[in-house]
């Protein structure tokens, strides 16, 4: 028995016994005990065994496959089977004691980001529908200004993708993944760059905290538990677009709405913006008189309750730079032109 560069070396003397293990190839039968001989097979040769019970001889092969020696949960396979088996049990465990509507803020946390940025693409091109996403160049460059700064006071694992839609509704809305949408008529309606540097950093608010997954997860349910216990995140994707809408009909809690306006305000302050932007913003669609006006202008702010405890809570401090200068503001606002 002799070790090579890619193997073991099995050989009678008499020519009865030629066998080589390549070192991949390399199986224990049994866990390895110290003091105990090592007992080993080949995954090219099962019916074989080999019985090896010196220990010197053990430690250079130890060298060469280190995967033998590995004991228990410190193998890969076993410990990523007993860990799905114990989420699995934990899940099951906690749907049947609270329900789905609970979990979904842990469960969220679990979901690897590329699923999010698949499952979030194809929520907004579901929601979207036809609707065109706004690509003036000049605009283009104003709102990856805007959304850069932001971008870079926050530690947001998931990358912003930020998008103008030709819509005239006052609306926007984040979805899983760091996929933000804000409607034209959003910006029509914002009297400065500032305002809408507050919306967005409201709802990377939402993002950082993970409440679209968190409401995906509550319409996509046990499809996307199965999947995220067993598959490879490929079917997510595909019942997301079958979902599509169902999204936009949930609304946030109470809870998510203050968690996003605080980091948001926070936000604003780290990336040196104004922070009474958004009350300013809110306060002036409150004074919208006449309630057809009305309407068209709060889409986005009926989904954003209560309005006027969250003007105080956002009506705290004035400061910080434009978020855009003159010119640019009025190049985002062209965008869709
Ligand atoms: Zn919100």
């Amino acid at each position: 028995m002799r070790l090579d560069a890619v193997g073991l070396h099995l050989s009678s003397g008499d020519g009865t016994i030629e066998r080589h293990w390549p070192f991949a190839e390399l199986r224990a039968v049994a866990p390895p005990r110290t003091g105990a001989p090592l007992r080993l097979t080949c995954a090219t040769d099962a019916d074989a065994r080999l019985r090896l019970s010196d220990a010197v001889f053990a430690a250079s092969l130890r060298q060469q496959a280190p995967q033998l020696f590995q004991t228990g949960l410190a193998r890969p396979n076993v410990r990523r089977n007993a860990g799905i088996i114990v989420l699995l049990l934990l899940l099951l465990a906690l749907f049947l004691w609270q329900g789905l509507p609970r979990l979904t803020a842990p469960i969220a946390r679990l979901i690897p980001l590329a699923w999010e940025q698949d499952i979030g693409l194809a929520f907004r091109t579901r929601l979207l529908g036809g609707a065109r996403i706004c690509e003036g160049k000049a605009g283009a460059a104003a709102l990856s200004r805007l959304t850069g700064r932001l971008g870079a006071a926050t530690a947001l694992p998931p990358t912003l993708s930020v998008v103008i839609v030709d819509r005239g509704m006052v609306n926007a809305f984040a979805l899983p993944g760091g996929h933000i949408v804000i409607f034209r008529g959003l910006l029509a309606k914002a009297k400065s760059a500032d305002e809408v540097a507050a919306v967005l950093a409201h709802e990377i608010g939402h993002v950082a905290q993970r409440h679209p997954t968190q409401m995906a997860l509550r319409v996509m349910g046990i499809g996307m538990l199965g999947e995220l216990l067993s598959g490879d995140g490929s079917g997510l994707a595909e019942l997301a677009g079958e979902i599509g809408g169902t999204l936009l009909l949930l609304s946030y809690s109470r809870d998510m709405e203050r968690q996003a306006d605080a980091y948001g305000q926070d936000l604003l302050r780290r990336a040196d913006l104004s922070t009474n932007a958004m009350a300013r913003f809110f306060a002036r669609l409150r004074g919208a008189k006449k309630s057809a006006e009305r309407n068209a202008l709060t889409g986005y702010f009926s989904s954003h309750p209560p309005l006027g405890e969250r003007i105080a809570a956002t009506d705290k401090d004035e400061g910080g730079q434009p978020a855009l200068d003159a010119e640019a503001w009025r190049d985002l606002q062209a965008i869709c032109n």
